[in-house]
């Protein structure tokens, strides 16, 4: 088989665990042909973000001491490893990088990528260092991106053509490589990101276009779970769901893959399994087109978002008035404000629109100016604390019933339920609740369908 192998942050903290990750690797390509694909140390990525912050405000004491913490971290792993030869070169670097930015107080998107980068080319390097490998940036096994720095998009079909002309040979001839999370370039070869979390990303994208048997994600974590164990002690891991139940778990939970990474693997129906870098040979969570066929249960999953507010746009000038519905989520948009959720009933009288906390309140000031301005006469409520608790399950399409048990589950504990969405996908019922009601809700649904 082949098979891409990705190593999050967690998983490459320090020598002992980037020493572990090696064993994985070794064990698995005894049997495999195997890509691995690595991600910073962990917080690594966070440390060269916030050195970009200090070199662009001028600040030099910041600068120097961001610069020592971050060498230090890497001196230290390396030593550990004896690969203080290979990270020297990418230190350097990374110092005349910074120093530059400094010196000018400015940083553009594509310098800040050039810098941030750095973080899976030191991993990569120390890593491919013990394995006897060859470390590949992200551009060199073929990945190539938009000029969307910070956030770029791989160009698909150059970028799966790359890889099958670079990387598939080398793979297939036996030499090992390791591969940096992330990090990729636009046409010209100018270095670019993949956006937070890119990591993934790359391994999905190298899987496609290599036609893995599998891709595995290891973490630090067993796989996807039924509900977060600490609202529900009787959680337990699933063992497969299919692509679309993932992509709609994917915004819940940091452990979760962002449907974004999982987009190409699910198109090409490559399965992808996360995995436990603390416990290897569990066989984790397998995502395929098998999906959850083996689950009894029209309820798979109850994961929960918590620190959310919800506005509700209401008003009578709303009834029958078209371009309402545009009027506040061009608004919205242009706020760059986040919509987790939207509500309308037929009555047209009110859009609930689910939102972060955090940005509650721009969102409010940003509807009110437009309601005025565009003389709507609107009415905005606001209700904070707030939880979206979901029933996630590919088997609750179609069928009757699913709806009635989970709100019956929850009314049993006395939990009001403030909005309800279902798209007509049937792949979810999304139920906003008090945050404080939050936990008593996942509790119940679960106890309802998944422990039963
Ligand atoms: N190192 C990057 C980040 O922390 C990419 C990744 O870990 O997937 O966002
Ligand atoms: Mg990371």
């Amino acid at each position: 088989m082949l098979i891409v192998m990705k190593f999050g942050g967690s998983s490459v903290a320090d020598a002992p665990r980037i020493r572990a990750v090696a064993d994985i690797i070794n064990t698995a390509a005894a049997q495999h042909r195997v890509v691995p694909v690595v991600s910073a140390l962990d917080g690594v990525t966070e440390l060269l973000l916030d050195l970009c912050d200090a070199a662009a405000g001028g600040d030099t004491d910041a600068t120097n001491a961001q610069l020592a913490t971050i060498d230090k971290r890497h001196a230290l792993v390396a030593e550990e490893l004896g690969a203080q030869a290979v990270v020297a070169p990418h230190l350097d670097r990374l110092r005349t990088l910074a120093l530059g930015v400094l010196a000018l107080e400015e940083l553009t998107p594509r310098v800040k990528d050039a810098i941030v980068a750095h973080g899976e080319r030191l991993s990569a390097a120390m890593l491919a260092h013990i394995l006897c490998a060859t470390a590949l940036d992200g551009h060199e096994a073929g990945i190539v991106t938009n000029d969307h720095f910070g956030e770029a998009d791989p160009l698909p079909e150059l970028s799966a053509f790359n890889i099958r002309q670079q990387l598939l040979p080398t793979v297939q001839s036996g030499a090992r490589v390791v591969v940096c999370g992330f990090v990729a370039a636009n046409q010209h070869g100018v270095t670019s990101t993949l956006g937070r979390g890119g990591s993934d990303y790359t391994a999905t994208i190298l899987g496609t276009a290599l036609s893995a048997d599998e891709i595995w994600i290891y973490s630090d974590v067993d796989g996807l779970m039924t509900a977060d164990p600490r609202s529900v002690p009787s959680a337990r891991l699933l063992g497969n769901l299919s692509f679309e139940e993932a992509v709609e778990m994917g915004k819940f939970g940091a452990k979760s893959m962002h449907p974004r990474a999982l987009e190409p693997a699910a198109a090409a129906r490559v399965p992808v399994r996360m995995r436990s870098t603390f416990k290897p040979t569990n066989p984790g969570t397998l995502i395929s087109d098998a999906g959850s066929t083996q689950s009894a249960s029209p309820v798979l999953a109850v994961p929960m978002l918590k620190g959310l507010a919800m506005l509700t746009v209401g008003g009578g000038g709303m009834v029958g008035r078209a371009g309402s519905a545009a009027a506040i989520f061009d608004a919205l948009a242009e706020a760059r404000v986040n919509v987790h959720m939207i509500c309308q009933s037929v009555s047209e009288a009110g859009i609930s629109i689910v939102v972060s906390a955090a940005q509650a309140e721009n969102a409010q000031s940003i509807l009110d100016r437009t309601g005025r301005e565009q003389d709507r006469r609107w009415t905005i409520d606001v209700k904070s604390n707030l939880a979206v608790v979901a029933a996630v399950g590919a088997g609750m399409k179609g069928a009757p019933g699913v709806a009635a048990k989970i709100f019956t589950a929850i009314a049993e504990q006395k939990v009001n339920v403030i909005a309800i969405a279902q798209g007509s996908s049937e792949l979810s019922i999304s139920i906003v609740v008090e945050a404080a009601s939050g936990n008593a809700a996942v509790a119940a649904i679960h106890k309802a369908f998944i422990d039963a």
